[in-house]
């Protein structure tokens, strides 16, 4: 075992503190990695703060050190590794393993896996121990669970591409945003502004649907042609039957409906983000047109590398705003208040004064 450090919320609801504990030796298939940057996802407030117990698998676990959007450089390689070597930029995302044997980890859906993955922070390692996330400096994980960060791209803001990217590209692919493809982007945060990136670079025409205008500016910066205000009634009449996909990044509580029917017909709306409370819904929204209403979570080890390489053919990044890890409480707080545009992301270098 070797010493690591990190941060790590001591039990639910405790601020973030400075936390020693022992990352494994690199096995036959692992990679040790230092972790350069960490970018900070507002699912790693719900986990510390305990609040999907209801939809977890398992009761969370304390000490906690969350982080799922890790980038760094590789420090050491089992002697069975073949994928990388020492000094390459790598990145870690939301699991480090999954059972490698059901049909949707076959089929590179790890995400789904039967079995349920083994998350990179919140959840067990095979073995049974805990897995600690991205605030930390380091990680050793499975090669086939590793991804490579193009050479071209900066490493602080690649991070995000790690769950906010994926979160975004995935469903995008799935539902064939491209040229001709009109396609929203509801909410301008931390997901919305990759899926604005990802949706203008494979061709699409995108539109942003935002509560007020507040953004606009940005949003056109970022590659929407189009920005609207969810909270100006004619918004939605104007775009009644005006769109193939719909991509739904908030997690406040909306009336889908009207969302509903500005999808052409065959349209589908995808939710990433997660609402706390249950939505009612009628089904003549979805009737009328033969619409999908579909959810999507992160992606896959093949479609995240996919992922990353489509960023580095575009050179696409997440705008970031980088963060000691000492201030990651005020960090937090500014997230949940969206004061931010659009990623924090903690510089590890700032672990060394810890
Ligand atoms: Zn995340
Ligand atoms: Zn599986």
């Amino acid at each position: 075992m070797s010493k690591a450090k990190g941060y790590a919320a001591a039990v639910k609801d405790a601020p973030l503190a400075p936390f020693s504990f022992e990352r494994r030796e690199p096995r036959e298939h692992d990679v040790a990695i230092d972790i350069k940057f960490c970018g900070i996802c507002h699912s790693d407030i719900h986990q510390t703060r305990d609040e999907w117990n209801e939809f977890l698998p398992e009761p969370s676990i304390f000490p906690m050190v969350p982080g799922h959007e890790i980038a760094g450089i590789v420090t050491a390689a089992g002697n069975k590794v073949t994928k990388y070597k020492v000094g390459d930029k790598v990145g870690i995302g939301c699991f480090v393993d999954s059972c490698r044997t059901c049909p949707e980890c076959k089929r590179g859906l790890e995400q789904y896996c039967a079995v349920g993955m083994n998350q990179t922070y919140n959840s067990h390692e095979k073995d049974g121990s805990p897995t600690y996330g991205g605030y930390s400096d380091k990680i050793v994980v499975d090669e086939n669970y590793v991804l490579r960060i193009p050479e071209n791209l900066p490493l602080d803001a690649s991070a995000p591409l790690l769950c906010a990217g994926i979160t975004l590209y995935s469903p995008l692919r799935h539902w064939n945003a491209g040229p001709g493809k009109k396609v929203a982007i509801v909410g301008l945060g931390g997901l919305g502004h990759m899926g604005v990136k990802i949706a203008h670079a494979m061709g699409a025409e995108v539109t942003v649907l935002s509560q007020s205008l507040k953004k606009e500016a940005d949003g056109k910066r970022l590659g929407a042609d189009h920005f609207y205000a969810t909270s100006d009634p004619k918004t939605f009449e104007k775009l009644q039957r005006y769109f193939d996909l719909i991509i739904c990044t908030v997690s406040a509580d909306i009336n889908w409906e009207p969302y509903l029917f500005s999808l052409k017909v065959d349209g589908a709306m995808v939710l990433v983000g997660a609402p706390e409370k249950r939505v009612p819904l009628g089904a003549f929204p979805l009737i009328a047109g033969r619409k999908s209403l579909a959810g999507s979570g992160i992606g896959g080890i093949k479609e995240t590398q996919e992922m990353l390489d489509f960023c580095g053919k575009h050179n696409i990044t997440s705008d970031i705003e980088l963060t000691p890890i000492q201030k990651v409480n005020e960090a937090y707080d500014r997230v949940l208040k969206s004061d931010v545009r659009y990623r924090f992301v903690i510089d590890m270098a700032s672990l060394k004064n810890a």
